[in-house]
């Protein structure tokens, strides 16, 4: 049995040193909750329960709640909130033996690309300070990059775990829409939020998410399909079949990008894979689809937030309740969740709702159409991308541009739009920052779509050549 007390210890010692440095990647942990959490594993594992990840201390992104901890999604509205439940993933990874060991920094109501939207100040990138470590799970990222955990949790609604995993040099694993429970996962888009992993290595990836995946009476969306499995040594991959979408190869594509998808393609190709090109020609339309229906189904899930029911309440001056409306959201929330409640609001009201709400969720259609025609039989197996169109970029270079800011999402976006799974699997540096690969599989194909993960993963080393 693993001296789990020292490790709590260490644990903790290790999320000092990163508090010290700066990189504000969280928002809560303690040692009184890591040493209670290195009891109750201890207990399980005394009284002889099977726990697949006895001992592995995770971090969720705080927007995924638990009882011992305060929830804030990084936002100065929950300020004093402490939820009465845990999330089903937070039971399920307690029943399989993991230590929860921190809360982490995310954007405000996981809505940016950098993790400079948090009430509670920017993350910084783990080896680059002055950069940002993408978003909006970048408190997650920068935790398992600097070493301090081997898994956490963050949370997709379009590619915040996939981006920052990119941007970071880490493993990030978007499941198909229903793989895993939402209960207790703070909505921002329902029709697109996925809790979502990011791991160290695609094995640490994988044993998180098969932890979590599976049916829930908690959330009508889950449904049961196979479970996971987790073998992660494919072999040859002679046979399959890997396409590239030209669409994800713009002319303008930064060059350190391209050099490492290639070295991928080319670690794919030595192992047996063919690799053949394919379009999905609705690709353009998916950061503006995505920037109606987020924004939609935020403004309506935001609405929760009133000051009656959690966290602020300011009476304001007239002290009527439409006054402590206005006071408590006014000051409860930040500029970019206010921008986002404007334009949900706008495209949903009477005269624009056909112009751009409906016109959206036509284009979500054509856009996973695209998707099952090249995964259609006698099509591919998977696909191969970037996951970013740069690396990660310096911080307070997008803040006053909100659209060059989305553009950060120009590769991952489309993937949430059509509800299928995707991951990022780092390919290597170009000028010391990481790159990363996207993987996209056919719904339900997480247990392949992770082997060929760990195919690459093994054939490259950390500075992305081909061993
Ligand atoms: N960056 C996107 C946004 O700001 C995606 C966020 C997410 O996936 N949670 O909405």
């Amino acid at each position: 049995m693993k001296d789990l007390k020292a490790e709590a210890r260490a644990v903790g010692e290790r999320l000092g040193a990163a508090d010290t440095r700066g990189l504000n990647a969280t928002l809560y942990w303690s040692q009184e909750m890591l040493d209670a959490e290195a009891d109750r594993v201890a207990a399980l594992e005394a009284a002889g329960a099977p726990l697949p990840l006895a001992g592995m201390p995770i971090a969720l992104k705080d927007n995924i709640v638990t009882t011992d901890a305060p929830t804030t999604c990084a936002s100065r509205i929950l300020a004093g909130y402490r939820s009465p439940y845990d999330a089903t993933v937070v039971r399920r990874l307690r029943e399989a033996g993991a230590v929860i060991a921190a809360k982490a920094n995310l954007d405000e109501f996981a809505m940016g690309s950098s993790t400079e939207h948090s009430a509670f100040g920017r993350v910084q990138h783990p080896t680059h300070p002055d950069r940002v470590p993408g978003g909006s799970s970048g408190g997650s990222a920068a935790l398992v990059a600097a070493g301090v955990v081997p898994a956490a949790l963050g949370s997709e609604t379009g590619g915040s775990v996939r981006q920052p995993a990119s941007f970071c040099g880490v493993v990030g694993v978007k499941p198909t829409y229903g793989r895993v429970s939402r209960y207790g996962l703070v909505a921002f888009g329902s029709s697109l939020d996925c809790v979502s992993v990011i791991g160290r290595t695609v094995n640490d990836a994988a044993r998180v998410l098969a932890a979590i995946s599976g049916p829930d009476d908690q959330d009508a969306t889950t449904v049961a399909v196979e479970p996971l499995t987790i073998d992660a040594t494919p072999g040859s991959l002679r046979g399959l079949r890997i396409g590239l979408p030209t669409e994800y190869f713009p002319a303008d594509l930064d060059a350190g990008v391209r050099a490492g998808v290639d070295r991928a393609a080319d670690a794919l190709r030595a192992l047996g894979a063919e690799l053949v090109p394919v379009t999905l020609p609705h690709t353009k339309y998916a950061v503006p689809t995505y920037y109606v229906l987020a924004p939609a189904e935020a403004a309506s899930n935001l609405a929760r937030y009133d000051g009656v029911r959690y966290g602020v309440r300011r009476i304001g001056e007239a002290g009527d309740l439409a006054a402590l409306y206005r006071a408590t959201r006014g000051e409860g929330f930040g500029p970019e969740v206010r921008r986002r409640i404007l334009v949900g609001t706008y495209v949903l009201s009477a005269g624009y709702y056909d112009a751009y709400y409906n016109k959206a969720q036509q284009v979500r259609n054509m856009i996973a159409a695209d998707f099952s025609r090249v995964f259609a039989p006698g099509g591919v197996d998977f696909m191969l991308t970037p996951t970013t169109p740069t690396t990660a970029f310096r911080a307070g270079e997008r803040t006053g541009d909100p659209v060059s800011m989305y553009l950060a999402d120009i590769f991952v976006s489309a993937v949430s739009l059509a509800g299928l799974p995707a991951m990022s699997v780092p390919v290597g540096l170009s000028e010391g920052l990481p790159v990363g690969a996207q993987l996209i599989a056919p719904a339900f194909g997480e247990s392949r779509m992770m082997a060929v993960a760990s195919a690459v993963e093994a054939a490259l080393d950390a500075a992305g050549e081909v061993r």
